[in-house]
């Protein structure tokens, strides 16, 4: 989920965000476009999308996962011109230029193929998008049943916080949905929920689109978990048998590689530094997270992304953006 200042799921009164951002915006935006040069030198910054499409989901309107189609190309167009845009394979040669920065997305929405794809290959852009096999084979979407069961099931609700009172203030529900707590909850209340979440999240892409594009020199795929589990509710065996399940599909594309996202990626709420460690013995090349900054240390195995939304049009609302988090 997006983080920092006037992000649009931050806790800020709405109506003081929409006064206020557009002037603080433009301001800060502007200073920071012309600090750029210095500030950029020697950085990797990683950008992370999910979503790209004009009639988004419900998931993707509530969690503001979503980017329409021309805003995107524009984004596209501005990383392009002030950023040298590297692929994964360089990344993973540590051949990382002057104000790098890579694309990337998560979870596997069909968006990506069909909407995404053509944008990025029209601005010779290349991108890795990180994958949950299990969603992709046709399994419910872990993240789209949790985030439901939290949004529009009150007794589950109850359940959960009976399960692990007390809850942190600020903390979403849906961070302490256990697999097997969800489960035996669905079992015991004899629901499946497959058809409502699959409306509720939107259309998953399917092994023959990734097919398709494993030969496109553009596409890269990645590893987010077999099922988009909450990292920091499994055990190390339950981390690593779901990253190997994963990866053992993943394989099987010439444009695999062994480089890893955590889903829901904020430090500590939703993984831990030793599960990060852990992976790192297991042989994993790369570890992406998500809480808004920009790399400083471009060789890290460990590395930061920032989102963007549809407030991120203009050049000074995406300096203002990919800079939300330096100061
Ligand atoms: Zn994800």
């Amino acid at each position: 989920m997006e983080t920092g200042v006037f992000s649009h799921k931050c806790n800020m009164n709405p109506l003081i965000k929409k006064i206020f951002r557009p002037p603080v915006s433009y301001l800060l935006g502007n200073l920071y476009g012309y600090l750029a040069t210095t500030l950029l030198n020697k950085s990797l910054t990683i950008f992370v999308y999910h979503d790209i499409n004009d009639n988004p989901s419900e998931f993707s309107r509530n969690y503001d996962l979503n980017v329409n189609l021309e805003v995107f190309t524009k984004q596209i167009a501005f990383i392009n011109k002030e950023f040298n845009i590297i692929n994964v394979d360089h990344l993973l040669k540590n051949e990382i230029p002057p104000r790098a920065a890579m694309i990337t997305f998560d979870d596997g929405l069909l968006s990506y193929f069909e909407n995404a794809v053509p944008i990025l290959e029209s601005q010779k852009v290349p991108s890795i998008i990180f994958l949950n096999m299990a969603a992709i084979q046709g399994d419910i979407f872990f993240s789209g049943l949790i985030t439901y069961l939290c949004e529009k099931h009150n007794d589950f609700q109850k359940y959960i916080i009976n399960a692990n009172k007390p809850i942190a203030p600020g903390k979403p529900l849906f961070l302490y949905c256990k697999k097997d707590l969800v489960e035996k909850y669905l079992k015991e209340h004899n629901l499946s929920l497959k058809h409502e979440v699959k409306t509720f999240v939107g259309e998953f892409a399917t092994e023959s689109d990734l097919e398709k594009a494993a030969i496109n020199p553009y596409v890269f795929y990645g590893n987010h978990l077999f099922n988009h589990e909450v990292p920091v509710l499994m055990s190390d065996e339950e981390l690593i048998a779901s990253y190997k399940k994963n990866q053992k599909f993943l394989d099987r594309y010439p444009n695999g590689r062994n480089i890893f996202s955590f889903p829901f990626g904020q430090p500590d709420s939703c993984f831990s530094f030793p599960q990060v460690d852990l992976l790192k013995r297991e042989g994993v090349q790369r570890i992406f997270y998500s809480s808004g900054k920009i790399n400083t240390k471009t060789s890290s195995v460990l590395l930061d992304r920032l989102p963007l939304n549809n407030f991120h049009e203009k050049s000074h609302q995406l300096w203002f953006g990919i800079f939300r988090k330096i100061f």
